[in-house]
């Protein structure tokens, strides 16, 4: 155990509210796993560098922001979870993190933005649902596991054309895409969150209705929201705490959700209630307030995203100078700044011990997917460079105790 002092900001008092003094003093629970690392003695807290792919690490003054107000935020005498959704505190969090997030995509006003829960994968079916018709077709690109699963959702609900295959190395030209004439949409997913390919610019559909998973990359760099028809992600990536889905929807394709669908799965009811037609994830939808007011302090989406560039450019050097005993599977043109797959590609049998070896050292999580095997290291808005320039050394390190 450690005594921490909590950065304290003072929060606005709602008017006629006694201030309740904030607890100054909190524990933190320094246990981890192992012993601490030399990498990471420097971490706060006892923090390890954490590559998770999701739910994955958040930045830690946000985290510090969220324990400072956990037991009662603002001055109310008790936290955003204990409170009702209804509330003119709950009311103002909610809307700020909207605006918030408006202002750091540039969201057009024509826009809804939705806070809803079920997870990306229960977009796989909304999107389809409030979009197509039975027996209408629809597009789309499967480049991953996760394309993959939207486009066999919307099999149960509507004619899928898969209009362009990709092979998890490489993305395949949009020219070649084979879209159908009539679809009522194209659906996409921006970045795969296994294979780690990433588009590197808005597909151009032309004036079709165009739809993106951005669930792992959403916010790490600016996007052009009017060259979309909705745009979705799940926030325990790059956002926030599992439990929330963000969903950005052009106006005019919203009502139109076949009524036979859930209530629940009509973007139409979440609009009409402000995403609040049963309780929302609140504490979900605070912690992704936290983190985009963040980074609208921070500078906004085009620093994030040139130092998302500058992050990956290191681990991804890092494979390219190791002779060949690391392999990134991926096309270089493709490769995603998110999530960086990689291998041991004469010596497979060293992934077990490179995973070990680098938890020891303080890198956690850097297990490749159950599906692909290998290593994987994501590395999302909230991985410092610290964290990127201490893996790329204990590649280094790695590599020469066991090259051949
Ligand atoms: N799409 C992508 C790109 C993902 O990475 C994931 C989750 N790993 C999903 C969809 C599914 O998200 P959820 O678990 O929130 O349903």
């Amino acid at each position: 155990m450690q005594l921490q002092q909590a950065k304290m900001t003072v929060g606005r008092r709602p008017a006629g509210r006694p201030m309740v003094s904030r607890v100054p003093v909190v524990r933190v629970n320094a246990t981890v796993a192992m012993p601490a690392p030399s990498s990471t003695a420097a971490q706060p807290h006892g923090r390890v560098f954490n590559f998770s792919a999701g739910p994955a690490i958040l930045p830690v003054d946000v985290l510090e922001r969220a324990q400072a107000d956990l037991v009662n935020w603002q001055g109310t005498g008790m936290s955003i979870m204990e409170m009702s959704h209804r509330g003119k505190e709950f009311e103002s969090v909610i809307q700020k993190a909207e605006a918030d997030l408006r202002a750091l995509l540039g969201i057009p006003s024509n826009y809804k933005v939705l806070f809803l829960q079920g997870g990306a994968s229960t977009q796989f079916s909304m999107i389809p649902l409030n979009l197509a018709k039975a027996g209408e077709t629809v597009d789309y690109v499967v480049t991953g596991a996760w394309s993959k699963k939207a486009a066999e959702e919307a099999k149960k609900y509507c004619e899928v054309n898969i209009a362009a295959k990709g092979d998890n190395k490489s993305l395949p030209a949009v020219s070649s895409w084979k879209l159908s004439p009539n679809s009522r949409y194209v659906h996409y997913c921006d970045n795969e969150t296994i294979g780690g390919v990433e588009f590197k610019s808005t597909p151009d559909v032309g004036d079709r209705v165009l739809i993106s998973d951005m669930s792992s990359n959403f916010i790490s760099k600016p996007v052009d929201v009017s060259k979309y028809g909705v745009i979705y992600a799940g926030a325990q990536k790059n956002v926030g705490p599992a439990g929330v889905t963000i969903a950005i929807i052009r106006e005019d394709l919203i009502g139109h959700c076949r009524p036979e669908a859930p209530t629940m799965l009509d973007y139409k009811i979440h609009v009409e209630n402000d995403s609040m037609y049963n309780t929302p994830p609140c504490w979900a939808i605070y912690v992704c307030g936290l983190v985009f007011d963040k980074l609208l302090k921070q500078g906004g989406l085009e620093v994030m995203q040139k130092l998302n560039e500058e992050k990956a450019a290191i681990l991804y050097d890092a494979i390219a100078s190791s002779n060949g005993f690391y392999n990134s599977p991926v096309d270089p043109a493709v490769r995603s700044l998110m999530n960086v797959p990689f291998t041991i590609p004469s010596q497979p049998d060293l992934e077990k011990a490179f995973i070990k070896e680098a938890e020891k050292a303080g890198m956690l999580q850097l297990k490749g997917h159950r599906s692909v095997g290998g290593m994987r290291a994501s590395i999302y808005n909230a991985m410092p460079v610290e964290g990127v320039q201490a893996l790329a050394n204990f590649m280094k390190e790695f590599a020469a105790k066991h090259a051949k």
